[in-house]
């Protein structure tokens, strides 16, 4: 097997033409802005300010509640309304940081100051992402600084820019790939200061040549750096996958990809980096594809994190008809949402809303086609997994490494059955995964 992709996988439609022409829109918001103190994996962050505080653009509302945590920052200039608990997009009540917006924008003192980061030592460059509450935009959350402290800088061989972007219907990570290209580049040299020895990997889905070539243009004279072109299948996006296709090596879940010589980051994150190292600016936008064939005018939208759903969806001309399913991210792995009030928060991706519901389907018995085993990016054995999920066999489940999957949805896409097995098996994985926790 060649090293530009991984086994398994599938090919979806993927509903990409619905928003990828559409230059990206800036959009401010109208109503209160909320913060939830947990945006990211790790503790949640704490308040640091009180209701009836002043803040201002750039300002740290909650700070970092342990090493594996972030930073929260304040996307507009207001007041503090209230410090209560508010619904999530997880459909959980999460203590959040209220601010009525007064519309001014005023920022704080050096926001969007540029600085020449060639001058900057190590610790200078991953002292400002951490304090820029930066996280991984992918969808994990999980705090950038850490990521970009692996235990031996000289041990990371490449630094990739995951720009597969492989969900169908998302386009966000494309549009941004042929807007802001030069934030791309320079967040990877940024990234590339920091592990001398590295090779910078900007890794594209062979379905957007144009944002291929646009990269490949600028960075022609770049030694350190390639543009690398992989073949167009999901989940190429995965870290697994994506770790494996451009350099051969194999990660599991026990690993990370420091402990195979990789850093991998998303297009959106390493915008980020660049933004919080080069122009001063902490992370406080998301860019957010709102799309789906019950969404009237489906595009990309550059907003302020805290932003409601409702307002976007409002912004995309609403609905054709009452959606029947309403998702948070992409089909594959996103979350199904049931209120549209919720904040948009660091890991927003997308709102992706569809008038007929595909899993809605009856599940029918399983047939032993094996098509699910074919298709599993990680070699495992899906119908089995789930079966054993359903007998709540956590000792069959584990042995038969039900921990591994990554939850990529493929085998309940082509299963013929249209058994839910991604969900069966992501169910009994995070409930062995709690009890690991706890022992
Ligand atoms: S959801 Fe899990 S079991 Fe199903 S294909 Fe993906 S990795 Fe394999
Ligand atoms: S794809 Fe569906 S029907 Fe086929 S083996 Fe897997 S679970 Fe059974």
């Amino acid at each position: 097997m060649g090293k530009s992709t991984f086994p398994g996988g599938i090919h979806t439609y993927d509903g990409k033409n619905l928003s990828k022409d559409k230059p990206t829109r800036v959009l401010l918001p109208k109503g209160n802005l909320v913060f939830p103190l947990v945006q990211h994996i790790g503790a949640p962050a704490k308040p640091i300010v009180a209701k009836g505080d002043k803040v201002l653009v750039g300002q740290k509302i909650a700070e970092a509640g342990g090493f594996i945590s972030a930073n929260i920052i304040s996307s507009v200039s207001g007041t503090v309304k209230e410090i209560e608990k508010r619904l999530t997009v997880q459909g959980n009540m999460v203590e959040s940081i209220v601010i009525e917006n007064d519309n001014e924008y005023q920022t704080i003192e050096g926001f969007g100051k540029e600085r020449d980061y060639t001058k900057l030592t190590k610790d200078e460059i991953r002292n400002i992402v951490k304090e820029a509450g930066i996280v991984g935009l992918g969808g994990a959350g999980f705090p950038t600084h850490v990521k970009l402290t692996p235990k031996d800088d000289s041990k990371i061989d490449y630094v990739i820019v995951n720009g597969a972007e492989c969900e169908p219907y998302l386009t966000s990570d494309y549009r941004m790939m042929l807007e802001e290209p030069e934030a791309i580049i320079g967040g990877l040299k940024i990234m590339l200061q920091l592990f001398e020895k590295a090779k910078g990997i900007i890794a594209v889905e062979d379905n957007k040549p144009d944002a291929i070539q646009k990269l490949r243009e600028l960075t022609a004279k770049e030694s350190r750096i390639e543009v690398r072109s992989l073949k167009t299948k999901y989940p190429q996006g995965g870290e697994r996958q994506l770790v494996y296709a451009v350099t051969g090596r194999k990660l599991n879940s026990k690993k990370l990809p420091s402990d195979v010589g990789c850093v991998v980051d998303n297009v959106d994150t390493v915008i980020s980096i660049y933004m919080a190292v080069a122009r001063s600016t902490p992370l406080i936008r998301r860019i957010v594809t709102v799309t789906g064939d019950a969404v009237k005018t489906p595009q990309n939208f550059n907003v302020a994190i805290g932003i409601d759903y409702g307002e976007l969806i409002e912004a995309a001309g609403g609905f054709i008809e009452r959606p029947e399913k309403i998702i948070s991210g992409g089909p594959m792995m996103g979350t199904a949402i049931y209120s549209t009030n919720v904040p948009v928060t660091k890991i927003t991706s997308a709102i992706t809303a569809f008038l007929h519901d595909q899993a809605a389907v009856e599940e029918s018995p399983c047939i032993r086609c094996g098509k699910c085993v074919q298709k599993c990016p990680l070699q495992l054995m899906p119908y089995q997994l789930a079966a054993l999920s359903n007998r709540s066999d956590e000792e069959g489940f584990t042995k038969l490494d039900g921990l591994e999957c990554c939850g990529c949805g493929c085998c309940s896409y082509v299963c013929p059955a249209k058994r839910s097995l991604s969900q069966s098996i992501m169910h009994m994985r995070s409930v062995v995964m709690a009890k690991k926790k706890k022992a």
